[in-house]
């Protein structure tokens, strides 16, 4: 079977066609610059990539089309025809209360999605428009929508409820949401096999950390606290983003200089975290290295950011009563070595130990953990266009 997995956001679109059986990657790319002047990458396996500048792409529809031309292309392509595209998986970042599952794409299906977009109004209507450009171009090839935030449905109400005045829960749906869902879902099912237990008799923390960053508890295999909140803003601090502070400081520099809500939200969400901190780069490469020049903002803004996550680690075990392993993942999370030792420093007395030989594999999957440590420390590459595809096949089946 062969999912197509699309990821659409406002100018771009990521795609990958993939089988999910046996999780051959068949192509993958990149359409950038939509309604700008488009540009168009393309990789089939075992070949070289395709690199086209200047490609006409007014709208995402175009930006479909040169996907599935490039797929069938006689001299590029993996598929004979379209025919051979079994089911379509879009990434759709908010399902709100209404969606605890991934789900196969109707008519009342896009309209709950859309009334979704409130909640998330960067994301969401790009990822509808990507939906509609596919349905234009292949009627029935039956399409699913997977969301980053089903897989946190599961949280009780008292890791998602806002001490805010309650009527802002009942009446405008204001609560922890949490993201990365896909991930940490995929992470903590590849962790139970890893561990060769069932994920339900396991308590596992998933440490989703890259440019976004967020860690969640999942207990038997389902979510019971996340750091995200009702936007992708909360948490940890990130590349960009402030993650938690204090809503106090909004109104204090709001008004020393003289700052409207947007102005503030543009600064929270995008010159914050280790970038703001450090002054340098969002990048931690970049940070590492300037920290060992003994640029000490830029080792700073990592301390933070690790910090946080240690700090996330010790709170959501004692939130499920025990932790049987920590996993890391996503760009620092799988990369980073240095990263990852100093989270788990001191947490020797929960049982969590880390091998630093161990910790200088880099890509694959693996258990990082030193002799007698009773906490198991996991390294796990995220798959998130594995996971949506095997959700759609599971729906188109
Ligand atoms: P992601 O958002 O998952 O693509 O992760 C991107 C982040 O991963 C960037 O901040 C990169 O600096 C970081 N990253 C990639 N390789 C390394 C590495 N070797 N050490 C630390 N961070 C890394």
């Amino acid at each position: 079977m062969n999912i197509l997995v699309i990821n659409a956001g406002s100018s771009s679109l990521k795609y990958q066609l993939l089988n999910p059986e046996t999780q051959q990657v068949l192509a993958k790319g990149l359409c950038e610059r939509i309604g700008i002047d488009g540009k168009f990458t393309y990789k089939p396996e075992g070949k070289q990539a395709v690199k086209e500048a200047d490609v006409a792409m007014p709208t995402h529809n175009e930006a479909i089309k040169a996907v599935l031309d490039a797929l069938v292309d006689p001299q590029n392509g993996v598929i004979g025809s379209m025919k051979e595209i079994d089911a379509v998986g879009h990434r759709v970042v908010h399902g709100g209360e209404k969606f605890a599952k991934s789900v196969l794409i109707t008519d009342e299906v896009m309209a709950a999605i859309e009334e979704c977009n409130p909640l998330a109004p960067l994301h969401n209507p790009a990822n509808i428009i990507g939906i509609k450009a596919c349905q234009a171009l292949m009627p029935g090839t039956p399409m699913v929508a997977v969301f980053d935030t089903a897989f946190h449905q599961t949280m009780p109400p008292v890791a998602y409820t806002y001490a805010l005045p309650y009527e802002y829960y009942e009446k405008d749906k204001v609560r922890r949401y949490g993201f990365h869902g896909t991930s940490h879902k995929y992470v903590t099912q590849r962790a139970a096999a890893m561990l060769g237990k069932p994920i339900e008799e396991l308590k596992l923390v998933s440490c989703h950390l890259g440019n976004g960053s967020s860690v969640t508890a999942v207990d038997g295999g389902k979510s019971v606290d996340t750091s995200m909140g009702f936007t992708p803003l909360a948490g940890l601090p990130m590349g960009t983003r402030t993650g938690d502070i204090d809503a106090g400081i909004l109104e204090y520099l709001m008004g020393k200089y003289n700052m409207d809500i947007k102005e503030m939200l543009n600064i929270m969400n995008k010159k914050s975290g280790v970038l703001g901190v450090s002054g340098v780069s969002s990048d931690f490469r970049d940070l590492e290295a300037a920290g060992k020049e003994g640029n000490t903002r830029a080792a700073l803004a990592v301390e933070v950011f690790e910090y946080g996550v240690k700090k996330l680690i010790g709170s959501y075990a004692a939130a499920m009563g025990g932790v049987d392993a920590v996993i890391f993942t996503a760009g620092v999370g799988e990369n980073g070595g240095n990263n990852r030792a100093s989270i788990v420093s001191g947490l020797e007395f929960m049982g969590i130990k880390i091998d630093p030989e161990k910790n200088k594999v880099r890509g694959e999957e693996i258990d990082i953990s030193a002799e007698g440590a009773t906490v198991r420390t996991l390294v796990i590459p995220t798959n998130e266009e594995l996971m949506i595809a095997i959700d759609t096949a599971a729906l188109a089946k």
